[in-house]
């Protein structure tokens, strides 16, 4: 990848990557196309990354379609796609880790111990393989999208970090390849998450600011939908990802799926 990565820029071009795992949705293809306008060469990478699923987690029933993902790429305008294995992205004997503190302590850096760790590893070794001049990450995981700019600056990796829009199912549940869980029921109390953020939304445009009452907003639309169990709901800077600031975050588990979400309050939630 790197050798024809260089070939580009070496003619001026500039190459823009989307790291993804894969499952590929309408949310990966957003980031596709703001990669296509903003460069010449877009890559897309796939990798289901293991170091970033603890042992408990769903690393092993991660939904895998090459044949679905290369169909959609396919429809897509795409330069290369890169599919490292696991083997060649951790030879036997690989031990370095990369480890951001800060900003990937709290909500899911606590919740998932070693989460952003293997995302910070996995993300470094991207860019060390294409060497892109910007690379696209969603907003849908704003604290990883924080993460990985925090670790780009710290480690004079000279690409720059974009953060594209959520992209939502017409009733506001936001795209993510571990919907494809939830059975009819868990689909319906899904819509839960962006229905908290679109009232807490509301009443933040109606002058409420106080921390505790707009947690309050969230965590009542979500108890309310019995098949939801709320991990966290917070009111966070979008910056530290500690209190106070006016992003929303959200970590619900409707049945065994873990979902995340998050809004910035002082928007007009468009989902
Ligand atoms: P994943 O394949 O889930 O690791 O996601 C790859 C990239 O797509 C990450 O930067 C995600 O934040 C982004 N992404 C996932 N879902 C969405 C969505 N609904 N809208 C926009 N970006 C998304």
């Amino acid at each position: 990848m790197l050798a024809a990565s260089r070939r580009w820029r070496a003619q001026g071009l500039k190459v823009g990557l989307v790291p993804t795992m894969g499952a590929l949705h309408a949310g990966h293809l957003s980031l596709i196309e703001a990669a296509r306008t903003e460069n010449d060469i877009v890559v897309v990478s796939i990798f289901v990354n293991p170091l970033q699923f603890g042992p408990a987690e769903d690393f092993a029933r991660y939904p895998r379609d090459p044949a679905h993902d290369t169909g959609l790429l396919g429809g897509a305008s795409v330069d290369a796609v890169y599919r490292p294995s696991v083997e060649v992205m951790y030879p036997p004997g690989s031990s370095t880790r990369v480890h951001v503190s800060g900003v990937a302590d709290p909500l899911e850096g606590a919740a998932r111990p070693g989460h952003f760790e293997g995302v910070t590893t996995v993300v470094s070794k991207l860019f060390t393989a294409v060497e892109p001049d910007r690379a696209y990450f969603g907003q849908k995981d704003a604290q990883q999208a924080a993460v990985v700019k925090r670790m780009a600056r710290d480690l004079d990796f000279p690409v720059e970090i974009r953060v594209c829009p959520t992209v939502r199912e017409p009733d506001g549940l936001a795209l993510s390849s571990r919907n494809a869980y939830l059975g009819p029921e868990e689909r319906l109390a899904a819509r839960s998450l962006s229905s908290a953020l679109r009232l807490a939304a509301l009443a933040y445009a109606a002058g409420e600011r106080r921390p505790e009452e707009l947690r309050k907003v969230l965590c009542g639309r979500l108890e309310a939908e019995p098949l939801a169990r709320v991990e966290y709901a917070q009111v966070v800077d979008p910056e530290t990802f500690t209190p106070p600031g006016t992003l929303a975050v959200l970590a619900v588990r409707i049945g065994k799926t873990r979902l995340i979400d998050n809004h910035d309050l002082s928007q007009v939630f468009s989902g």
